[in-house]
């Protein structure tokens, strides 16, 4: 099962292109990156079937590589360097700690306008609020719908603000690509593999939320789905599993995923301490830890009133508390060489 062809760097047009025809010839697609030592050839597919043999006498050809993982697009193996990409003027990579923020749900213009302006004041880069909320019980606030959506349409071009919101069916992706500058896919919908199919044939950036029950070598599944269909703007969400003890915190925040997830793969990797903790007052502490492990950004939950939120609202941050929590990661990424 070969998965990545390595051909000397001096290899000849012709060489490589007899490669990549070979791989065609089986069905396969392919990822090419030239180096100058050395041109790397991925073979996209289920190689299984395919015989070392037929690359190994090809000229140029001066080595093979199988990976034995079942996610392979997404491993580093495949792709040695960090993924790094633009969501509107934030630049997602290993030099920058990028914060993104906002309330659970979008409820009113009002709300989101406010928050905002706030949270871009204290160097938020990005706005969440879902427009379409899943819920455990399906007579809790669902959000607002395509009306949350034009809320967001609107805050966007009052403020130059970038978006991020969740979007739950395959049906849906396209009005929700439409306001959306990255488009995040909740726990509740990891394995939902339709629906990471269809954003893959996006090129809009995905947030891919681990699911609460799900490991981390699913987690990296569900991300090569998306990855698979061509879209490779995929930031990993750690936001807390399910554990034993739900009498103080509503998830347990895993942060071994983090420096797991960071040497597993190119993808960048943030964390969500307000869904990984449920409580607000452990989110700041937990902000830095994320921080410390290698996190390459923070999601959290922000409210102008938490107590009259329509969803989270118990998790979510008083605009006091997230300026006390940017300032207080501040030397944390620091220490990381981060900006942010
Ligand atoms: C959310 O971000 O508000 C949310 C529903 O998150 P999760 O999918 O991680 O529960
Ligand atoms: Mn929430």
């Amino acid at each position: 099962m070969p998965d990545i062809i390595i051909m000397s760097g001096n290899s000849s047009d012709e060489e490589i292109s007899s490669v990549i025809e070979r791989i065609k010839s089986f069905g396969f697609g392919f990822n090419l990156s030239k180096g100058k030592e050395k041109i790397i050839i991925g073979i996209i597919g289920d190689t299984r079937r395919l015989s070392e043999e037929v690359f190994s006498s090809c000229p140029g050809v001066v080595g093979i590589i199988n990976i034995l993982k079942d996610y392979k697009l997404v491993s580093r193996e495949f792709h040695s360097e960090d993924t790094s990409f633009c969501i509107g003027n934030a630049l997602i990579d290993r030099n920058h700690l990028v914060v993104i923020a906002g309330p659970c749900s979008v409820e009113s213009k009002e709300q989101m306008i406010t928050t905002a302006r706030f949270i871009h004041s204290c160097g938020g880069k990005i706005l969440r609020g879902g427009a379409y909320k899943p819920r455990t019980s399906p007579y809790n606030f669902t959000g607002l719908g395509k009306e949350g959506l034009k809320i967001l349409k609107e805050v966007k071009k009052e403020t130059g603000i970038s978006v991020v919101t969740e979007v739950l069916t395959p049906e849906e992706v396209d009005v929700v690509a439409e306001v959306a500058d990255m488009l995040q896919i909740g726990a509740r919908n990891m394995y939902n593999y339709r629906l990471l199919e269809r954003v893959g044939k996006t090129d809009i950036p995905v947030m891919l939320k681990r699911g609460f029950q799900a490991t981390i070598g699913e987690f990296l599944n569900c991300a090569e789905y998306i990855l698979k269909e061509g879209n490779s703007k995929i930031i990993l969400c750690e936001r807390g599993i399910r554990t034993f003890d739900s009498q103080f915190t509503r998830n347990c925040l895993d942060l071994n995923a983090i420096p797991v997830l960071k040497k597993e793969t190119h993808l960048p990797v943030f964390v969500d301490p307000s869904h990984g903790t449920g409580k607000r007052d452990l989110v700041i502490p937990m902000s830095r830890a994320a921080i410390a492990a290698g996190a390459d950004g923070l999601i959290i939950e922000v409210h102008p009133k938490p107590e009259e939120a329509l969803s989270d609202g118990f998790q979510s941050l008083t605009f006091e508390m997230f300026k006390k929590l940017m300032e207080e990661v501040q030397p944390f990424a620091k220490i990381m060489g981060r900006v942010i």
